[in-house]
This record gives structure tokens, sequence and C-alpha cells, in this order.
């Protein structure tokens, strides 16, 4: 058997580590055995009298940045796999996609570095090749929870994660569409009922009425998806309106 998928944090708070992935679809497939997480200090790479790790931004200005030396020997000592991507989280990153994230999770894991303060020594970067990682356009105080986010979306993809039951085939993005809209019991709620094809059991008619309304869904909140799908094999054309 191949070792199971590895998520390898460097971060200052290890503590922050499994944290919300310690508990259910996640939590349980890591008690299983189907992932393993390694949360590394990168504090324990300090080599000076104060474990110091950042330092003043040349050229000036506010807060601190974390220091190349110091993040360099933390990557080291991580003795991650060559094959193995390494990520560090950042604003300034490709914005993660379901894309990326399947990628990932088919491969043997990631090393990923979350950043503190003002951000990381632009050096580092360069010298570990590093692969800057975006969770959206807004900013964190740091990168452990964009990394807690990045491994969640992979782990929930990795083989006996999810049951047949909740598979990630359906769901959004995977055919780059929106999910539709989902109902459950009770029948009304509210005054409002579940949509009567649904409760038809007409199977070819249930999964049409999801393709258009993923497809109307997307159009209206996602013209960016909906455009990168037109002329794609069994898209609608850009004429359809
Ligand atoms: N001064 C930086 C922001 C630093 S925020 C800038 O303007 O770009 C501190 C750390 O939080 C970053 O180093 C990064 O690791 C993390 N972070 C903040 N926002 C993020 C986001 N949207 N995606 C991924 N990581 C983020």
């Amino acid at each position: 058997m191949t070792a199971p998928w590895r998520a390898t944090v460097l971060t200052l708070f290890p503590e922050m580590f499994p944290g919300p992935l310690g508990v259910s679809l996640a939590g349980r497939a890591l008690a299983a055995g189907l992932w393993s997480l390694e949360a590394r200090d990168i504090r324990d790479s300090a080599t000076d009298r104060h474990r110091s790790v950042d330092d003043t931004p040349a050229g000036g200005g506010p807060g601190m940045v974390l220091r190349a030396d110091v993040l360099a020997a933390a990557i080291d000592a991580a003795a991650i796999a060559p094959e193995c991507p390494k990520l560090v989280m950042s604003p300034r990153g490709r914005p993660l996609a379901q894309a990326r994230v399947r990628e990932l999770a088919a491969g043997p894991g990631a090393m990923i570095i979350c950043g503190r303060f003002e951000g990381i020594d632009q050096r580092v970067i360069e010298a570990r090749n590093l692969e800057e990682v975006s969770i959206g356009d807004y900013v964190l105080s740091g990168g452990e929870i964009a990394a807690l986010a990045l491994i969640d979306a992979c782990v929930r993809l990795l083989p006996g994660v999810m049951g047949k039951q909740e598979s990630g085939a359906e769901e959004s993005f995977s055919e780059g569409l929106l999910e539709y809209p989902q109902y459950t019991r009770p029948q009304v709620f509210e005054g409002r009922q579940i949509p009567e094809i649904l409760t038809s059991g007409d199977h070819a008619k249930v999964a049409a009425w999801r393709t258009a309304e993923a497809e109307s869904l997307t159009r209206a909140r996602r013209p960016d998806m909906w455009a990168a799908r037109i002329g794609q094999p069994g898209t609608k054309k850009a004429t359809d309106g």
C-alpha cells in the first residue's frame, strides 16, 4: 500500500492543527489513517537567543516580515519528498480552485507554509520554489485558516473519505457549474413546497431539472464560470442567451 496523503504544515502556531480538521469527515479519516498531518513549529528553526523569526521590512513600513533564513531552515528540516508540492498561503497567490484541489488530492500530499505579520521574505519563495496560493480576495491575519481550508478541500476527495452517497462527482465546480438547489423533508416548510419534479420519482426529469437549475444559477451568479464553459462539448452555445 502507498503512504497515505500527507499534509506537512509549517506554522508559528502548530496548536491550531488539526483544529477543525479533527472532527467530522476529515477527523474520522485522520483517525482511520486515510491521511496524516504534521504541524511543524517554524520557531524551532530560529537560531538566535530570542528565537526570533521575523524582522522589520527592508525599505521601511509597518509590521514585521518572516525571515528567509529561518523559514528556509524550517523547510529543509521538514525533509519533504521532491515530488511533494511546496505551497505558501498568500493573498497574492493564484486563487485556489477545485481543479488544483483535485490535482493536489491526487498527489502524495502537500507542504504548506503559513505566513504571519506582513508576510514572508520574497527570497525564500524563489529559493525554495514555493507556489503561492490564495483562498480569496481578502486578507487574513495568518495562513493557518487558509491552510485548514485547503487541506479540508483535498482530504474530502481522498479515496474512502466520502461515502458513495456523498461523492463529489455532482457538486459545485465538478462540471464547471454551481450545484443545483437541494431540498429534504418536511414536504412543506412555512408554506413552501419542495419542487414537484423532485418528488415525482422520474429520474430523467429530475436530472434535467437539476441541470437546468445549475445552469441558470451559474449564469446569474458566476458569469466568469459560465463564459469559460461556453464552447465546451455538451455545453450551450453563446447564442443561447
Ligand atoms: N501584507 C500581506 C498580507 C499578510 S497577511 C499582503 O498585503 O499581501 C499574513 C499572512 O496571512 C500571509 O502571509 C498569508 O500566509 C496569510 N493570508 C492572508 N490572507 C490570505 C489569503 N487570502 N489567502 C491565503 N493566505 C492568506
